[in-house]
């Protein structure tokens, strides 16, 4: 008996442990079905707001950081995507200024852009545009294509769909009574919308337009900095984004860095399109 006692014993510890690599491979597999589970649920979240259409457009009341979308998206013109680019076909690039005009800046960038003989496009802000209608008939004037970046450059994902489809309509109106034509194009401020805001402005008619290369101009960068930006980030079909109001100095970085670009890219055999040329899409409503 004296024997037995203590096989037995080894037994129930045997049958303990064995209990005890049950519990821990049952807890271990209940915590990676919760961990999958919860990774599903963030790819959810973040396919409502995707990070891809965050971005850290500048703006006069609030400058915020502006991290640039992934452009890996293929491009299908139409209206159930938002275009972060265009294809690589012909090596072309579209130039972007935002949250203009005003009366420093965006004339020198007009300047640049005339003396150059480029086409650019410009996202403008309803109050801006109230505030100096001359410089929008300008911009028209000259050539450049046009596109609605709201009008006071709020945070789209953080208000209601019918606030947000308020600010576009405001601008699509403005528009109409400054240069005669609704923009066919939106770009939410930050590049931030939701998923029923990015169907809605759709279902409008309207294309949605973010951008491949965020330059930072709106952040002080400096024109190196933008340059090896542009340098690191731009590939043929990219679209560039810069500013026209706002920022440090009246954007004196963007202006040093445009008369750089501008030769530089053409060397490298680029050509500069409007936004619309670049998607083969509208500009008009
Ligand atoms: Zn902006």
């Amino acid at each position: 008996m004296k024997e037995v006692i203590p096989v037995r014993r080894k037994h129930r510890k045997r049958i303990r442990l064995a209990r005890f690599v049950v519990l821990l491979l049952f807890i271990l597999i209940i915590s990676g079905t919760i961990v999958a589970f919860g990774d599903n649920f963030s790819n959810r979240e973040g396919s409502a707001i995707s990070p891809r259409t965050v971005g850290s457009e500048n703006t006069q009341s609030s400058i915020g950081p502006e991290p640039s979308p992934s452009s890996d998206q293929t491009v299908t013109p139409s209206h159930n995507k938002i275009f972060y680019n265009g294809t690589s076909e012909g090596k072309k690039v579209a130039l972007t200024f935002d949250d203009g005009p005003d009366t420093i800046a965006t004339p020198k960038i007009l300047d640049i852009l005339k003396e150059n003989g480029i086409k650019a496009t410009f996202f403008i802000v309803g109050t801006q545009a109230e505030a100096h209608p001359d410089m929008v008939r300008r911009i028209e004037e000259e050539g450049h294509a046009i596109g609605n970046h709201s009008w006071s450059h709020p945070h789209f994902d953080k208000m209601t769909k019918e606030e947000a489809l308020q600010q576009i309509d405001d601008v699509q109106e403005q528009l109409k009574s400054i240069i005669g034509y609704s923009p066919s194009m939106v770009r939410p401020p930050y590049g931030a919308l939701t998923k029923d805001e990015e169907k809605a402005i759709h279902e409008k008619g309207l294309d949605i337009v973010n951008w491949s290369v965020d330059t930072m101009d709106w952040s002080g960068a400096s024109a190196k900095k933008i340059m090896e930006l542009v340098h690191e980030e731009l590939y043929p079909g990219g679209i560039i984004l810069q500013h026209c109001f706002g920022g440090k100095d009246h954007l004196s970085n963007t202006i040093e860095a445009l008369e750089q670009m501008i030769p530089e890219l053409q060397e490298q055999g680029y050509t500069f399109v409007s936004v619309p040329e670049l998607l083969g899409i509208p500009d008009k409503l």
